[in-house]
């Protein structure tokens, strides 16, 4: 795709020098395919789940800010298992020291404040599955970047996608076909989507896939 230029890049080289866990190429196919879904998708806002230090949600939010569109990113902002002490992505500056416990919701805020995002960027802070219960909006674009275990991963699968509008993109993160890139339940969930004949697909760069919703129901 073209060099969007402008704010658009001004707003994507604050993604890439962000923290956290988004390769630049899958980093830039999320910006292009919410641009799409912000110009030609349905109406709603954007939700992702599992903001960490705000990297994706500056990606999205660079094409949320240029279609007038919300993202709405959830996160508890104590990090997953895999970011918890004696983890592979365990990061000991994130730990409070007054709490002992991960937070990274102060470096998000700064990374969204710095990046000019703070109109566009409504951090929701919380449990997915206790958001999930009580959300009425459609989505016009739901991203999956959460908890990665089983339970997490399936949990909001099962919480989210519901919300998700016809016409809708699905994006989910970290999908390793072969086990021994990564863990098995993203890839668990995608197959989920693809199996229940709801979805169709759309793009696959590294370990992102993209899925457009052609009917109700998970
Ligand atoms: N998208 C991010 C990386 C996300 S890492 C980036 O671009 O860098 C996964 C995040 O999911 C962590 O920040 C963790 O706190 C969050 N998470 C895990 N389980 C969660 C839950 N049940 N509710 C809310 N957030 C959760
Ligand atoms: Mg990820």
């Amino acid at each position: 795709m073209s060099d969007p230029g402008g704010r658009p890049a001004e707003v994507l080289a604050h993604a890439e020098a962000a923290r956290g866990f988004m390769p630049a190429d899958e980093g830039r196919a999320l910006f292009d395919h919410a641009g799409t879904v912000g110009q030609h998708g349905p109406d709603g806002p954007w939700l992702e789940v599992g903001s960490y230090c705000g990297k994706s949600a500056c990606y999205l939010g660079a094409a949320a800010e240029a279609a007038g569109r919300q993202l709405f990113a959830l996160d508890h902002h104590r990090g997953s298992d895999e970011n918890q002490a004696g983890w592979e992505h365990h990061e000991p500056d994130l730990v409070d020291p007054v709490t002992g416990r991960m937070d990274t919701l102060p470096i998000f805020r700064r990374t969204i404040h710095d990046a000019g995002l703070e109109g566009t960027v409504v951090a929701l802070v919380g449990d997915s599955p206790s958001v999930a219960a009580v959300w009425r909006t459609p989505l016009a674009l739901l991203f999956i970047d959460g908890g990665h275990g089983t339970e997490p991963a399936h949990r909001d699968y099962e919480g989210w996608v519901p919300h998700l509008a016809v016409d809708g993109l699905l994006l989910i993160h970290d999908v390793f076909p072969d086990p021994a890139d990564g863990g098995r339940p993203p890839f668990e969930i995608w197959t989920r989507a693809v199996d229940s004949g709801a979805f169709t697909e759309v793009d696959a760069v590294g370990s992102l896939r993209v899925l457009r919703r052609n009917a109700a129901g998970i």
